[in-house]
C-alpha cells in the first residue's frame, strides 16, 4: 500500500508501507491494504505507519485522510518525522499559546491559542519519544 502524506510545502513521506494509524475525532484508525474506501478528518497528533515491521511515529496537524484500498493520502498543513522536530521551537510555541491562554477572552482566539498548543505538545510528545 502506497503512503503519501502531502502538506502544501512538501511531500513529507511517499513509500510502500504495510500499515498506516491516523488519529481522527472519533479516535485512531488503522489502515491497511484493501481497506474499504474512506475520507475522514484527522485530528491532531501522533501517528504512524509501519514498514518491514518497524513503526516510524509522525507529528500530524490535522487535515484530510483518504484511502481506495491500495493507497492512503494524507493531507494536512503540517506534519514532521521525530528527527525533524525543533523541540526548542516546539518550546516556544507551547509557552506562548500558554501565556496566550493565561490573558485571552475571546472564544475565537482562546481555540486558536488551545489548538497551537496542542500542536506544541504533540510535537514534544513526538520529540520525546512518546509517540
Ligand atoms: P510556530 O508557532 O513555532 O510556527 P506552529 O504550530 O504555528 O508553530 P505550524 O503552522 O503548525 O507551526 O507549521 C508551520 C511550518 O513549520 C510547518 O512546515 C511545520 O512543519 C513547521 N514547524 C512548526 N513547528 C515546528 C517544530 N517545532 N519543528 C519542526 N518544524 C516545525
Amino acid at each position: 500500500m502506497l503512503l503519501k502524506i502531502v502538506t502544501p510545502e512538501r511531500v513529507v513521506v511517499e513509500t510502500e508501507v504495510e500499515s498506516f494509524v491516523g488519529k481522527t475525532v472519533d479516535g485512531m484508525i488503522g489502515i491497511q491494504s484493501r481497506h474499504i474506501p474512506l475520507v475522514t478528518p484527522l485530528a491532531i497528533g501522533i501517528m504512524s505507519y509501519t514498514q518491514n515491521g518497524k513503526k516510524y511515529p509522525l507529528a500530524v496537524m490535522g487535515g484530510m485522510l483518504s484511502t481506495d484500498g491500495k493507497q492512503v493520502t494524507v493531507l494536512s498543513d503540517a506534519a514532521e518525522l521525530s528527527r525533524e522536530i525543533d523541540t526548542v521551537r516546539a518550546n516556544r510555541a507551547k509557552e506562548r499559546a500558554e501565556a496566550e491562554l493565561r490573558q485571552l477572552t475571546d472564544r475565537r482566539e482562546i481555540a486558536l491559542a488551545q489548538e497551537s498548543l496542542t500542536r506544541a505538545l504533540t510535537r514534544l510528545k513526538l520529540a520525546n519519544g512518546k509517540g
